[in-house]
């Protein structure tokens, strides 16, 4: 992949799509292709076929996914399973059929089982039953990687798929019910403080443990992997450390300076208690994570303060 190759980035208004764009624009690359959804429902499966017969995308960065955090998960499960299914089958098989040299696929730590041991190694794939919440979700990313890897033994078919821990950073879903947690905590600990509230409310137990990982660092390593690595094993992208739900709304908190008091909702659901990913795989390979936690909190609120504005919900 150089400056001058045609680059399919598919969900480039998304948080990982716009990450990667924007990677790839400070590179300089000159023939970056997008379009927005009104332009390409990537669903719709001749759409899609005419679009690549059209622009023959020489490298496809296929980005584009329904997401949501564990509510949303549970509550559109039925919608998580068929676009995605839909959307990642229609982006490989056109790729292939129109001659694109290498696809990067994105799959998710979700896609590991339950209980599978920490930290979570590539080889833990299918070895165990899934965390009910987003069964659905890791069902369709799970069928894609398996798709790559058959079309790479069946056709020879160039994909790659990186498996990234919870993503967060500047155009995140900010929703109130239906986002992560870290942008969740986000508007409700900026809103608390606005409106002087005295506590603000965590779900859960605030004992599981997540791994976060600035957005820009995995575009940083998408670009750096589609480079160099080429193989059909899935690779973790990761920082290796996670944290308690609560030690990250304590961070929350001191980014936001809000100077209430943080209270927990059991009645909400937990998820898998942990979720980390080992990340020997992308260190033997040459790259590492580079932004803090705090740092990439800070630089996420500090989108959010840009765009709360023009938010949905
Ligand atoms: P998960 O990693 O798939 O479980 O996705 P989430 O980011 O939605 O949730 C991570 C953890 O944060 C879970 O234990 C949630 O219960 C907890 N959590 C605490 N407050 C919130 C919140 O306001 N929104 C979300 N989505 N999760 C929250």
């Amino acid at each position: 992949m150089n400056r001058t190759s045609r680059v399919f980035v598919a969900g480039h208004r998304g948080l990982v799509g716009s990450a990667i764009l924007r990677r790839l624009e400070a590179e300089g690359y000159e023939n970056l292709i997008t379009r927005a959804r009104a332009e390409l429902d990537l669903t719709d499966q001749r759409a899609v076929d005419d679009f690549f017969l059209r622009e023959r995308p020489e490298y496809v960065c296929l980005a584009a996914a329904k997401v949501g955090g564990i509510l949303a998960n549970s509550t559109y499960a039925a919608d998580f399973i068929r676009d995605n299914l839909q959307i990642q089958t229609n982006g490989i098989d056109s790729a292939y059929r129109h001659g694109t040299r290498k696809l990067l696929f994105l799959g998710s730590s979700c896609i590991y089982p339950k209980h599978a041991p920490q930290p979570m190694k590539e080889e833990h794939l299918l070895t165990g039953p899934l965390e009910p919440t987003n069964e659905p979700y890791a069902v369709a990313k799970i069928a894609g990687i398996k798709m790559l890897q058959a079309y790479r033994r069946q056709y020879g078919f160039r994909g790659i798929s990186l498996m990234p821990t919870n993503l967060y950073g500047p155009g995140d879903n900010f929703h109130p019910q239906d986002s992560h947690v870290l942008p969740a905590l986000i508007r409700r600990f900026h809103e608390a403080k606005e409106t002087n509230q005295p506590e603000v409310v965590v779900w859960g137990t605030g004992t599981p443990r997540r791994e976060f990982l600035f957005v820009d660092d995995l575009a940083d390593a998408a670009v750096f992997l589609m480079g160099r690595y080429d193989d059909e094993g899935i690779v973790n992208v990761g920082v290796g450390e996670d944290v308690p739900i609560r030690e990250l709304a304590e961070l929350v908190r001191d980014v936001v300076g809000y100077r209430g008091e943080i209270v927990f909702d059991p009645s909400k659901p937990d998820g898998t208690p942990r979720k980390l990913l080992d990340v020997t795989r992308l260190h033997g390979l040459g790259w590492r994570a580079k932004t803090p936690l705090a740092e990439g909190i800070a630089r996420t609120y500090r989108w959010f303060l840009e765009h709360r504005d023009r938010m949905r919900g």
